[in-house]
């Protein structure tokens, strides 16, 4: 299986080199690509031989160009890194946030296996990423760990249609399985689980970058804190399987041990368990069918203990809310949430925005929402620029209040 791998540098991208590192006669890189850092992927080149190397940041192409072996092909610009979707048999998006969406679609228009680590491409485009998804030989392998344990529990290959291409060009999420009544997505609660809204008054960057059972990177570990992760990891789950909102639950599980289940409308219910370890997701999307000979995550029954789950806490953590109005709002919604999203993160980990904000500044862009057709990655750009601007508005608008 050839590989291509864009965001080779960020945490998914190094836990995905390590899963191929070790199943060399299964796997082939044969593209890499980072926004940035540029002699991390230069010594990735070296020890992997890709025969194309992607840098985002033009001013870096140099530098790069001098440190790869010759005959490997280098490109830069984040055109480049769309082109790493027209690369291998599959491509694993792990870029970090919605910049990721040229990747997604241009792997699914040229009719590859998307493994997907990068869900704010989905969320934010689902018009145009269903539409792509549609083609013939496109299929979208999801890495979050959440939808692979539903992946997983749905089993046969017939349970996931294809996105469903419509007329005016845009698509929608395929049919929901007949015989599921509901999905159940597991979080772990993060950092902040358990504590109102006084005692998060003053959160600083680095208790919210502290998280509980898994490791990764800076943005998702702020997510994962608001609960916004969960958020766009239901409109991801129904984007994928094409279940309903009504039929999306999350539950809270402190342990990250139960990845998701899916309810069948017999009333059988079905899990998956692994202890969280990103690789077991990453092994399974560029494997399957098969499942590598690695175990990833076994659990060791005889030390578990307990699992635990209870309810979300809505109100403290409203971002879990507010994603599920986008969701069912559909359209362009959802870009406009993850774009005011990203602009209030960053505002957050910069230290100009409170943490208690970001679901404030989120609220507010969702409000002005104004829907538009998403034909085009062009139409999604234009939604996600427009959120933005909101957004940093609102951003400065508290900033000049503090
Ligand atoms: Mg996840």
């Amino acid at each position: 299986m050839k590989v291509s791998l864009a965001g080779s540098t960020g945490s998914i991208g190094l836990q995905a080199l390590d899963v191929i590192r070790q199943a060399p006669d299964r796997f082939e890189v044969v593209a890499l690509g980072a926004n940035r850092s540029v002699a991390e992927l230069a010594q990735q080149v070296a020890e992997f031989r890709p025969q194309v190397v992607a840098i985002g940041d033009t001013s870096l192409a140099e530098e790069l160009a001098a440190s790869v072996p010759p005959g490997v092909e280098v490109l830069a610009g984040q055109e480049a890194l769309a082109t790493l979707g027209e690369q291998g048999d599959v491509v694993l998006n792990a870029v970090v946030g919605f910049a990721g969406l040229p990747v997604t679609v241009t792997a699914l228009r040229t009719g590859r296996r998307l493994a997907l680590a990068n869900k704010e491409s989905l969320v934010a485009g689902a018009p145009v990423v269903q539409a792509a998804r549609a083609r013939r030989g496109a299929e979208i392998l999801p890495v979050d760990s959440e939808h692979c344990a539903i992946h997983q529990c749905l089993g046969d290959r017939r349970h996931v249609g294809p996105g469903t291409g419509r007329a005016d060009g845009t698509g929608s999420a395929p049919p929901p399985p007949v015989d599921v009544s509901r999905l159940i997505v597991t979080a772990s609660g993060g950092p902040f689980r358990g504590r109102s809204r006084a005692e998060l008054a003053d959160v600083r960057v680095e208790d919210a970058l502290t998280h509980p059972t898994w490791k990764m990177g800076p943005k998702i570990t702020i997510d994962s804190s608001t609960l916004m992760n969960k958020g766009l990891e239901v409109i991801e789950a129904h984007e994928l399987f094409g279940v309903d909102y009504d039929r999306i639950e999350v539950v809270v599980h402190p342990q990250s041990i139960v990845h998701s289940m899916v309810e069948f409308c017999d009333g059988a219910t079905l899990a998956q368990l692994s202890e969280p370890d990103m690789r077991l997701p990453i092994g399974y999307a560029l494997a399957y069918p098969d499942r590598l000979d690695r175990s990833l995550g076994a659990i060791d029954w005889t030390r578990l203990g307990r699992l635990d789950f209870h309810s979300p806490d809505l109100s403290t953590f409203s971002c879990l809310a507010l994603a599920y109005e986008a969701g069912r709002l559909g359209g362009s919604a959802p870009a406009w949430l993850n774009a005011a999203n990203e602009v209030a993160v960053e505002a957050f980990l910069e230290g100009r925005l409170a943490w208690l904000a970001i679901p404030q500044v989120v609220e507010e862009v969702l409000a002005a929402h104004r829907p538009a057709a998403l034909r085009e990655v062009a139409d999604v750009l234009e939604a996600d620029a427009e959120a933005r601007r909101m957004a940093a508005l609102a951003v400065e608008r508290r900033a000049a209040a503090a």
